[in-house]
């Protein structure tokens, strides 16, 4: 279990309510759907991507910043399909 103090230091700083880290959804508190729909998308995509996963994304997000993130447009993407 990932530290609680860690994880919502990570989570309050850069204003997410959740974030994945491999198979890990670390969240400051009981997400709504929509959200584990976005954040088991991103453990999709690890599995996809494997190691690849984290230096692509720090790639991408530096590049094109989070809106026009591919991760996060596909994230986004799978919200949708699900609200539909
Ligand atoms: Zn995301």
């Amino acid at each position: 279990m990932a530290d609680r103090g860690l994880a919502r230091l990570i989570l309050s700083r850069r204003g997410y309510s959740a974030i994945t880290f491999g198979h890990v959804v670390v969240s400051a508190g009981q997400p709504p759907d929509a959200i584990w729909r976005h954040e088991l998308r991103h453990v999709r995509q690890y599995e996809r991507f494997g190691c690849a996963f984290l230096p692509l994304y720090l790639l991408w997000y530096r590049r094109r910043g989070y809106a026009r993130h591919p991760l996060e447009r596909d994230a986004a993407r799978a919200i949708k399909l699900f609200d539909a």
